[in-house]
Parts: structure tokens; sequence; C-alpha cells
């Protein structure tokens, strides 16, 4: 269990990027949503011991992060944001080597351990490829494969298929689904459909705030029979937002679907629409 109190975190800069953060997380795969700049990645940073916060307190299974960082980081796996490979390495020498770092010191032991991470990760057939002519998505599954060593108790991965095309992205969250259940999977990402898809616990942050909470099916349900819908023009956008409650304005084949909430039926051409995780999201951003 990994529970984070009252965290709060201002850069030098006079910027405040986490304003007392609660969070209780539990074993399974957990998805951190928010906009750019919403603080998801100092969270991150904060979690994985590489960066401290002003106050507040995290603990991981009831042992207080910032006074044991070493021992936290035996039983982490980071997938950081920008996670820079050697471009000349391959694969397989790179896991070897960071294998290693981590003490995985018996050769046979390490051999078997990166031919079945290769597998795992569907990369053993480009095992000898340097990672410098790898794709966006063969690097993320890399990323993976070198978060999964030694046998990680809390995993975080941020943002990771920021860059993916729709293939890459699904053979990654394919990948990411496959993680043990008895671990902690952070998933951090400004993108609705991976957290639908992939998490059935799940946070927004916006502001550096927690302003959303809980599992997504049940967030959902909770919209049920408020959503409303109507294909309107560009320019008469601006009146709906207007008046009324607007969550949402698409575009759509040209012209924007408004999404508005509402108790009642609302009339003026709206249709009921089924909720959706992105209305749960542009309720709680904006
Ligand atoms: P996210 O990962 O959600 O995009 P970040 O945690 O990266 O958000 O950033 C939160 C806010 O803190 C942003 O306004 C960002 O510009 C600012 N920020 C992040 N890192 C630093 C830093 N090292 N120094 C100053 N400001 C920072």
């Amino acid at each position: 269990m990994l529970q984070i109190a009252n965290l709060s975190k201002t850069y030098p800069n006079g910027v405040r990027a986490l304003s007392d953060v609660n969070l209780d997380i539990s074993n399974g795969m957990f998805g951190l949503l928010g906009p750019n700049g919403a603080g998801k990645s100092s969270l991150m940073r904060t979690i994985a011991t590489l960066q401290d916060a002003d106050s507040g307190t995290i603990t991981f299974n009831g042992m207080d992060v910032s006074k044991n960082k070493q021992e936290l980081r035996k039983v982490l796996g980071y997938l950081p944001q920008e996670f820079g490979v050697y471009p000349k390495v391959s694969a397989e020498e790179m896991l070897h080597y960071i294998a290693r770092l981590k003490g995985v010191s018996n050769d046979n032991e390490r051999k078997e351990l990166v031919k079945a991470l290769l597998e795992q990760v569907n990369l053993y057939n480009h095992r000898n490829k340097s990672l410098g002519g790898y794709s966006g998505g063969m690097k993320q599954r890399f990323g993976i494969a070198q978060a999964l060593i030694g046998n990680p108790k809390l995993i975080i991965v941020d943002e990771p298929t920021a860059g993916l095309d729709p293939a890459e992205r699904l053979r990654f969250n394919n990948l990411l689904s496959e993680i043990g259940e008895n671990i902690i999977v952070i998933l951090s990402t400004h993108i609705v459909e991976d957290v639908n898809e992939l998490c059935n616990d799940m946070a927004i942050i916006a502001g550096g705030k927690v302003v959303q909470r809980g599992n997504p099916e049940e967030l959902v349900l909770g919209l049920q029979n408020r959503i409303w819908i109507k294909k309107v023009r560009k320019e008469e956008v601006a009146f709906y937002q207007a008046e009324y409650k607007m969550v949402l304005a698409k575009l759509s084949g040209g012209m924007m679907m408004v999404y508005i909430n509402s108790e009642t039926d609302p009339g003026n051409g709206f249709v009921a629409n089924k909720p959706t995780l992105e209305d749960i999201y542009f309720s709680n951003i904006s």
C-alpha cells in the first residue's frame, strides 16, 4: 500500500506543482490522469525518490519513503517520461548491464532473466539491434523490460504512450495490463483512453491538486442520464457555454459536438448521451 499524505511542492521559480496531495494506492493498475502541467511528473519523481517534497509524507507498506530512499529504490521499477537510451548499445547488452547494476550477479541467472524479459516485451527477435534504431514503441517496451528487473513491488510509468502511434500504443497497453496484479503500477498520463482501458482505480490531478478520485466505472456511473449532446456550428459554441453547464465541445465532421451536464432534459435539440470517462475528465479539469 502506497500512502501519500499532505504532499506539497513549490519549485524555486514559485510554481506550486503539488498542493496538499492525498492518495492511498493499493495493488493493481492506478491511473493518474491530468493535463500537461498538472503536476503528474512532479508527483511521480517524488514517489520515485528523485526529488523531495516541501512537506507531507509518502509511506510504502508502512515505510517512510523520504527516510528510506535506498529501500524504496530496491522495490521500484521506473519508466520516466524522458527515457534516454544509449543508442549504440543493443537491448540485450543494456539489460545485462542494468541487471548487473541491480545486483543480479550470477551469469546464468542473469542470462535467463534477460531472455525472459526480452520475450515478455516481445523484443527477443530484435535483441541484437542497437537501441538507437528502435521505434518509439520498441523503446517504450524496452523501458518496461528494464523497469521489471529486480521483481519490483511498485512500478511507475510516466506518460508512456504519448509519442506512440495507435498500434504501438495498443501493444504497449497490452503489455502493461499483463504485469502482475499483486504489485502497484502507477500509470501517469494525459490520455483518458489509457486509463479507461487499463486502470481499476484512478485520480485526476489538475493545478497540483487531486480533483477526482475513484474507480473509473463508478465515476462514470455518477454521470448516468446527465450528459446531453448537440451538434452546433463553431460560432454557436460560446452561446452554449454561457447558457449551459458545458463539459466539452469537440469537432465532429467539421461541426462542433457540444456536451453538457444537466439533471433534466434540456430540450432545445439536445439528445441524451451515454457518459464516458472523457466526460468525467473534462468536468474536472476546467
Ligand atoms: P505534468 O507531468 O502533469 O505535465 P509537471 O509535474 O511536469 O506536470 O509540472 C507541474 C508544474 O511544475 C508545471 O507548471 C511545470 O512547468 C512546473 N515544473 C516542473 N518541473 C519544474 C522544475 N524543475 N522547475 C520549475 N518548475 C517546474
